[in-house]
């Protein structure tokens, strides 16, 4: 008999220390991604991102929780656009924010029909869609008197927007956990940085989100990016600490080792005379830059200085 109630009683006590562990994990990324690239500031009035899928769930959760403990005072308002996509439950965000007791504002502007018009049949309607919904949330945050935009990009999503850029677009160019708006009158911060998406789902299932679907609108995510996030994961199960590892690279540029002009002198460039102990080991077949999994293992900690 004792041994049936237990049971139970075991898995219950293991959710609770794996929930825990979790949340303890996510709030120190989400804290570390602030305090490494200075992304919040006394008096800031940040506008979260909210578009009902996990990602921007989670950062609002966890911002909510961290401002408790905040050294410094800030405001957070949530902002949805509602893109008048067909079956887009618009009850939802508002039940769950009333409910967390966050200030909020909806945006209603129907953008889906203007995509719909513009994008051809078959064609992915994404990214038109996302400039159209980058204006309009450069608007609202302006009427809003935001001085920061927070969206729930997460690690993997740096890391495959680099990729693509290297397979697709001939740049090392990624996505910036800050970044100033191409409006030029707003800054941007991606406090999710360095977490993974597998926490996120796994604390959107332990926290219950009211996930609303992202394919409401019919369209597909592009398909090369679709492959590379398969990609990524892939390498993550074989390789543990891989997207860790590209991701500490994007905070450990070398420009004397790439190729770029505009970066390094290589044109001019001459002999100094001067041995320099940490400087090119242009035959060493063992460079350092190949990760071990000793190295996998190291947290996330990117030198900005
Ligand atoms: S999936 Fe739909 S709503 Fe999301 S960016 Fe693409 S077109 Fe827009």
């Amino acid at each position: 008999m004792n041994s049936v109630t237990e049971l139970p009683l075991r898995d219950t006590r293991k959710q609770a220390f794996e929930a825990n562990k979790l949340s303890k994990k996510l709030h120190r990324q989400v804290g570390q991604a602030i305090a490494d690239f200075n992304m919040v500031e006394a008096g800031d009035k940040i506008m979260v991102c909210l578009s009902g899928g996990k990602d921007s769930y989670a950062l609002l959760d966890i911002l909510l929780s961290l401002r408790e403990r905040a050294p410094v005072d800030f405001e957070l308002v949530a902002v949805n656009l509602d893109q008048k996509q067909p079956g887009f439950p618009a009850d939802v965000l508002p039940r769950y924010l009333r409910e967390r007791g966050v200030p909020f504002h909806i945006e209603d502007q129907d953008t889906y029909s203007i995509v719909k018009k513009l994008v051809p049949e078959g064609q992915t309607m994404c990214s038109l869609c996302s400039r159209l919904r980058r204006g309009i949330l450069y608007r609202v945050a302006s009427e809003l008197g935001a001085t920061k935009i927070a969206l729930g990009h997460h690690r993997d999503d740096m890391v495959v927007t680099l990729l693509m850029n290297m397979f697709f677009g001939g740049r090392m160019k990624g996505m910036p956990p800050k970044l100033a708006s191409d409006d030029g009158r707003h800054v941007v911060i991606r406090p999710l940085a360095y977490v993974a998406e597998t926490d996120l789902e796994r604390w959107a299932e332990h926290r219950q989100f009211p996930i609303i679907p992202c394919t409401l609108c019919g369209s597909q995510d592009d398909l090369q990016r679709v492959q590379i996030r398969a990609m990524l994961r892939d390498w993550e199960r074989q390789y543990p600490g891989r997207s860790d590892n590209m991701l500490r690279a994007m905070g450990h540029v070398v420009p004397s080792h790439l190729m770029d002009g505009k970066l390094h002198p290589f044109r001019t460039l001459k002999a100094t005379g001067i041995a320099d102990p940490a400087g090119d080991k242009a035959f060493d077949a063992d460079d350092d830059g190949c990760a071990t999994p000793a190295a996998a293992a190291v947290p996330i900690r990117l030198d900005l200085g």
